[in-house]
């Protein structure tokens, strides 16, 4: 490939992909974008998905272990959750003031409503059957009885908490028992061989980012009548999200990154183009997962931080879920000609909050979670029917805020920590 830097070819293999999608459907072919191409995109998605969990197992052990005392954990811990709470809180608070201010949803006719409701009847209910609504429950599922059924089935709180237990352990014993510190240098090993396989599986990232582009555009407009009615009547609910995590991302996080770092937004910016992009294409968190490591530590930011903070924040951050769950709901309650009064949008808060947290990450699942909410305020459920065709696009935008969050989290635990560098890869010592 001729000399351009990766983020170039991924942005130009998203936009090969969103124009041979689109030819594909207007020209009435999108079934050969579907059958082979899609397959592609797949691969690609499979591939990182594939590293994911392992990854987060050794680098959060790693990560944690390297740490090398419990106060330290506890206090980069302490920081980074206070932090994924603030703005998970925020970023609901900024989706509910535009929603209010914007009210999409008030004037959909009742035929709207209903031929929204009816076209996606089948799969609401199929999604609503999926979702599991205790809070309670979700809390105690977070400590897994069978840590490798966990891994296996890619439960990625319960891998987390795995993880962590068997860092700190580590920690400990590393105090008693001679030779730990090879054990935690296995684990440091492995999860940099990960990372390894991350830059190998990046070279065929444009490839994998048109032929998902390519997929996602082509199904959406299998039928482009239906599509810009869809948009017509739920540009402005759409609209509102889209611009909702725009300010979030231009006031929060920058104003975050001014104020805590010394890292120039610009530099952050630029440096989480790819892992941006890879969000929007793949609509999964722990998918760019990876990449997102990889964009943090281009801005200097130390690899023991990184690898703790991070997989952390892609299993419980989701500023842009959070966010859209909020707007979802008062959306939905104003079709439905509800009105929401502020206790009601307070409960929106915490648990968007909370739903946003057991929100796995992967594409489609801010959605389901967004049952808990509408239950919450007592919203009809049947609602997400209405905004269930445009999810994907919705999700694609929604995971790149909630990979940015992570990343700006991370930077301003590890400048405070005084644990950024200037220009290279730092590894933990062991
Ligand atoms: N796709 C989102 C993510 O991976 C989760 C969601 O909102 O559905 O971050």
């Amino acid at each position: 490939m001729p000399k351009l830097a990766m983020h170039w070819w991924i942005l130009i293999g998203l936009a090969a992909g969103v124009a041979y999608g689109y030819v594909a459907a207007v020209t009435g072919n999108p079934t050969h974008v579907l059958d082979y191409i899609a397959p592609i995109g797949r691969l690609f998605l499979n591939l990182l998905k594939m590293i994911a969990v392992p990854l987060v197992l050794f680098s959060l052990v790693a990560g944690v272990a390297s740490l090398n005392d419990t106060s330290k954990l506890g206090r980069i811990g302490g920081k980074s959750i206070a932090l994924y709470l603030v703005t998970t809180a925020i970023a609901i608070a900024i989706g509910l003031v535009a929603v209010n201010i914007f009210g999409p949803g008030k004037g959909l006719s009742q035929a709207t409503r209903d031929s929204l409701i009816k076209q996606t009847e089948s799969q609401t209910s199929e999604k609503l059957a999926n979702a599991d609504v205790s809070i309670i429950d979700q809390l105690v599922n977070i400590v897994p009885t069978n840590p490798f059924e966990a891994l296996s089935s890619a439960a990625m709180l319960q891998v987390v908490f795995f993880a962590l237990m068997l860092g700190i352990a580590l920690t400990k014993l590393s105090r008693r028992v001679e030779g730990t510190a090879h054990v935690i240098k296995v684990f440091q090993l492995l999860s940099d061989a990960i990372i390894e396989m991350v830059q190998m599986i990046m070279k065929i990232a444009p490839f994998g980012v048109f032929a998902m582009m390519a997929s996602v555009v082509a199904d959406l407009g299998k039928e482009p009548g239906q599509l810009a009615e869809l948009m017509s009547s739920l540009g402005g609910y759409m609209g509102t999200v889209v611009l909702a995590l725009f300010v979030h991302y231009l006031l929060v996080y920058t104003v975050m990154l001014k104020v805590f770092t010394r890292v120039s937004w610009r530099d952050f910016a630029k440096a989480m183009i790819p892992a941006q992009l890879l969000a929007f294409s793949s609509s999964s968190s722990a998918a760019t997962l990876p990449i997102t490591i990889r964009s943090v530590e281009k801005i200097g930011v130390d690899e023991e931080v990184a690898s703790f903070v991070l997989p952390l924040g892609a299993t419980i951050n989701m500023d842009g879920t959070g966010l859209y769950q909020g707007v979802a709901a008062v959306f939905i309650a104003n079709a439905l000609g509800m009105d929401l009064d502020l206790g009601q949008q307070l409960t929106i808060v915490l648990t968007a909050a909370l739903a946003s947290i057991g929100t796995a990450a992967v594409p489609g699942v801010g959605i389901v979670m967004l049952v808990i909410v509408l239950k919450a305020v007592d919203v009809p459920e049947a609602g997400i029917g209405l905004i269930l065709a445009v999810d994907r696009p919705l999700d694609m935008c929604r995971t790149v805020l909630n990979v940015t969050g992570d990343a700006t989290v991370a930077t301003v635990v590890a400048s405070s920590e005084g644990l950024i560098h200037k220009g290279e890869r730092h590894h933990a010592k062991t």
